[in-house]
């Protein structure tokens, strides 16, 4: 299996492997496979029967051919463990009946990018083996505070990689900056700087773009490498959790070989609903997709008149993770409905004016599959406290607005088809706003906020998010933004 660029055709076809060391392609396109790997009833019937670790090692090695099962499985096996996931991997609990929540948070930072970011580093490690690389990698990330932390965990003491964190130092809540502070490993790095999250992330593009730099690290054995979200090695391990869930609807007498589900997906970057295409494109029995958004209603703008416009408001929501603009992965939809020609036009369009619009027969083809909704900060809240109320089940913030538009979806079409809703954070990951929601009062501290809500709704706050304050404290440098490459070279000794 090749893979190549959505902006070219005609661009030299590379491994899975080098796919995932480059990240990004030389035109600015988004890598893709050159076709999709079929999946097969029986083939869906023999994962019903396996761990979770297995099906992603058996659905992985269709995209990754340049990887051995026994390289996959057991990568998989250490990514997917009962010790990081100690409630287990994706688990499908029950809302109500006809709709089930697959619970993406129960990783090592209680969120789903840990998904994704437990096993892309170890199939990086392999890349760098597989295309001769001797160099060092070294993961550069500016973090306003989630994805940071995220990283940290997946790349910690992984062998050929290190990584460097930085955050604002008043930019974060409490919470994130002690999770990032106490974290654990032998190649990790956090630093906080002065400054806001912009000038962390405008630090670090410097370093990128500074080839005197470069030079610098080559002679010290190393290179510089983002943990960036639209690397292949990110999605592939997505669309894993989407024919998983189908299987435990299997196992549990819930549906039968062949019948379709619906998926309803929190979204913000488009990776996470693109991955749940991708299996259906493989031959998962997938209805609808639902598409949800918050107030920042880009995408569904988008599914229901066909014009993408990023000129408008921004919003910081409760559910901060979908406070996007650009949708970068939706590049990806549009290259396997419309070709690379129109993927590079539209690509052009939205770099130059911030828009552009697809045609009439094109949204109709996109819209088999994918409807658009949002919700609204209130709507938001009110589906935290009925969902809990009326169903039992305690939601995040991210998971409600997936939930309220899947409740929107279902009053519209009638569909009786049974629906899965994506949730993709612990409640404790957002306990003010959760807490908030429930009992209309803000606490004050997002620390505090953990305590509160597990008596609340006498619910144990997860793990990695328990004792926090208790912990170990192993970085406590904060440096001025003109120091951050300093501390970069400091690193690489
Ligand atoms: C990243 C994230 C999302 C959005 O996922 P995309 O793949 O960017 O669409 C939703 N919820 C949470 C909690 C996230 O961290």
């Amino acid at each position: 299996m090749l893979y190549q660029s959505t902006r070219d055709t005609n661009a030299k076809k590379i491994s899975g492997s080098m796919a995932i060391k480059q990240g990004l392609a030389s035109d600015g396109g988004l890598f893709v496979p050159e076709s999709i790997p079929a999946l097969t009833g029986d083939e869906i019937s023999a994962l019903c029967k396996d761990s979770y670790p297995v099906r992603a090692a058996k659905i992985l090695a269709k995209f990754l051919t340049d990887y051995t099962y026994d390289e996959l499985i057991s990568d998989c096996e250490k990514a997917y463990s009962a010790e990081s996931f100690e409630g287990g991997c994706a688990p499908l609990a029950k809302v109500r009946d006809g709709l089930y929540s697959l619970e993406l948070w129960h990783g090592p930072t209680s969120a789903f990018k840990d998904m994704a970011l437990q096993i892309m580093p170890r199939l990086l490690s392999r890349a760098l083996v597989k295309n001769e690389e001797k160099r060092t990698a070294l993961i550069l990330v500016a973090t306003s505070g989630d994805t940071g932390k995220a990283a940290l965990e997946g790349y910690k003491d992984i062998d050929g990689i290190k990584i460097m964190v930085y955050y604002p130092v008043d930019g974060v809540s409490r919470v994130q900056k002690l999770q990032m502070a106490t974290q654990e490993g032998s190649n990790v790095n956090v630093c906080a700087i002065r400054g806001n999250f912009d000038d962390a992330q405008n630090g670090v593009k410097a370093i990128f773009g500074n080839s005197e730099a470069a030079e610098k690290l080559n002679d010290a054995g190393f290179f510089l490498s983002s943990a960036n979200s639209i690397n292949w090695g990110r999605l592939a391990p997505q669309i894993v959790y989407y024919i998983s869930a189908y299987c435990d609807l299997l196992n549990e007498g819930k549906i039968k070989l062949g019948d379709k589900v619906n998926y309803c997906v929190p979204t913000g970057n488009f990776g996470n609903i693109f991955a749940a295409y991708l299996a259906k494109l493989m031959g998962l029995p997938v209805g609808k997709l639902i598409c949800a958004s918050n107030t920042n209603n880009v995408l569904t703008d988008f599914l229901r008149t066909g014009e993408y416009n990023r000129n408008r408001k921004f919003h910081l929501t409760m559910s901060p993770s979908m406070d996007i603009l650009i949708s970068s992965n939706l590049e990806r939809l549009l290259y396997f409905t419309a070709g690379s020609a129109k993927t590079a036009e539209y690509m052009a369009s939205l770099k130059e004016t911030g828009a552009y619009k697809i045609s009439a027969d094109l949204l109709a083809k996109i819209n088999e599959t994918f409807i658009g909704y949002y919700a609204d900060e209130a709507e938001t809240a009110e589906t935290i406290k009925a969902t809990l109320n009326t169903d039992g089940y305690l939601a995040d913030t991210h998971t409600s607005v997936a939930l309220c538009c899947a409740n929107k979806y279902l009053k519209d079409s009638g569909d009786k088809t049974p629906m899965v809703v994506a949730s993709t954070a612990s409640p404790y990951k957002f306990a003010a706003d959760v807490f908030k929601s429930l009992s209309g009062k803000k606490p004050d501290d997002d620390l505090e906020a953990l305590d509160m809500l597990s008596q609340l709704t006498n619910t144990e706050i997860t793990k990695p998010l328990r004792g926090l304050a208790d912990r170990k404290v192993n970085f406590k440098d904060v440096i001025d933004v003109s120091d951050m490459l300093e501390k970069v070279y400091d690193f690489a000794k």
